[in-house]
Formats: C-alpha cells, structure tokens, sequence
C-alpha cells in the first residue's frame, strides 16, 4: 500500500477538535467497534472535543444518543448533528403552505414536527389530498411501502411543483459483512431520473453540516481555526469530501466502506485523497 497508515492516537496530539462519522467509524453492522469506547473516553478527559457528524434522519440526536448508549457509548446528544437538522432547519424557515409529506418511520418524522410543519406518512396519502400537500421529504428507507410511495410520489410531483427535500442522500448502507442495503438517496433518485427533476439534498459533501459543527464549535471556543479540526470518516465522497470542500483536514479510516484492499483504487479513482489513514480510531 503506497499511503503510510498513521495511529489514530498520534493525530489527537495535532488537532484539538475532531469531527467523527458514525457508520463505520464508531460503529457497524455488528455494533460499536472494538476500541471505539476507549478513544472517546480518552478524547473527554484529554483537552480535545469532538462532534459526530451523520447522515442520518432516521432518528433524532436525542435517539440516536440512547442507541449508542446502549452499545456501550456515552456521546450526549449535543455532540450528534445529523443531516435530519439540517432538512429540520430548512422546513422550519421555507414557507409552506400545507402538509409535509414524508417517507421514513414515525420516528424520523419528528424533524418535520419539530420544524413546526404538519405531517402526513406517504403510506396514509390518498389522491384526493393532492391539495393539502406543501412539501415532499425523503427521510428514511423504513416505514412505508416502496412502491407504493414512489408512484404516490411521482404522480404529485407531475401535477404540483412544491419543493421535495432528500434528508438523507447515500445511496446504499451496509447490513452485514458484504451486504448493503438501498437507503433513502437512491429512492429519491429514481423519482428525480424518472421526472427529470432536482431536489434539494442535505447531509455530506455538501458541507452544511460542517459550518453548523464549525459554529457550534466555536461558541465555547472563539480563536478556533479550521486548522484545528480534524474530520474522521470510512467514505470518500462523502465525508472526506465533505471536509476538503470546507477546508479541514481529513482521516479514513478502515472499518468501513473503504478497506485496505480497494484504498488505492478507491482514491485513484475517484481523486479524493484524505491527508490520513488509519486502521481505526482504536489506540
Ligand atoms: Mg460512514
């Protein structure tokens, strides 16, 4: 392998603030990875902070705090920005006139409560409502049924122009060793190719999530320069794409999408070169 891998521990000394994706890079398929707990524990009583930075609407902070709680991680839940804040965000200040439809579980629909808007589960859509529809989210993969949410969805949009807002943006998630699982983006992706539209996507590259972690960051802590952030992701194109467009240095990690075997080729191919790898953020 022609990049030199680097011990996580060793780049702690050089940043003082570090953002970490959580699928693969906290966490997999099988739960929370070895070491994981012993590093952000290590990162608390040290001098360093950290932020976790996911694309994820699924659930809340506040939920996906007590799920990493019970692996075995304590993150509190104003460490996690995830990219249903960021479509939350958006519902909340765009003027809509109408219901939020949304395909996810209840659970994710907290967002577009919590926004102040009125919900309405693409599974309970009748055609008749047709006018009572102001806005169209892609939250999660779960909660409704596939085929009948993507015709309800593409039959609105051929007859109302209203925005429609992909919350999540991946393609693809893993389940088990070798095995993924469609996620959100590629729903939402077969309605833009199909009507030959746009919507508008959150969560990273895009680097929203990152200026909201840089501010909130530099709340406690004013004289805070991007050179002392550190961004710590298992996907190219989106975490470390993400950081380098926003202008922080960046380490993939190898326990996740991007192993030891495809790395060269990985960023060969696509030109995105991180400033670091590593195995993992274990010690
Ligand atoms: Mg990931």
């Amino acid at each position: 392998m022609l990049m030199k891998v680097t011990p996580f521990k060793e780049l702690l000394d050089q940043y003082s603030f570090v953002l970490f994706d959580s699928y693969g890079v906290l966490k997999n398929y099988e739960g929370i990875i070895d070491g994981v707990a012993e590093t952000l524990q290590y990162i608390r009583t040290d001098s360093n902070t950290y932020r976790i930075l996911t694309n994820d609407a699924s659930s809340s902070p506040g939920r996906l705090s007590e799920k990493f709680k019970r692996g075995g991680l304590e993150i509190s839940d104003h460490r996690i920005i995830t990219s249903g804040m960021m479509a939350r965000s958006f519902l909340s200040t765009k003027t809509i006139e109408g219901k939020v439809l949304y395909l996810g579980t209840e659970s994710s629909s907290a967002y577009v409560l919590e926004a102040g808007k009125e919900r309405l589960s693409a599974a309970d859509y009748a055609p008749d409502m047709l006018d009572e529809i102001g806005c169209i989210v892609f939250l999660d993969d779960e909660g409704y049924d596939w085929h009948h949410a993507m015709n309800t969805v593409v039959n609105i949009l051929r007859k109302r122009s209203i925005p429609t807002i992909v919350a999540n943006s991946d393609l693809l998630y893993p389940v088990r060793q070798n095995e993924v699982s469609i996620a959100t983006g590629a729903l939402a992706r077969l309605v833009e190719q199909v009507l030959g539209r746009k919507f508008i996507h959150f969560g990273k590259p895009d680097v929203q999530m990152f200026a909201h972690a840089y501010a909130d960051l530099q709340e406690g802590n004013p004289d805070l320069q991007k050179q002392d952030i550190l961004m710590v992701g298992d996907t190219l194109h989106t975490d470390i794409l993400g950081a380098i467009k926003f202008g922080i240095d960046t380490a993939l990690v190898l326990t996740g999408n991007t192993t030891e075997e495809s790395l060269e080729v990985a960023i060969g191919s696509t030109g995105i070169q991180p400033d670091y790898v590593c195995h993992s953020i274990a010690f």
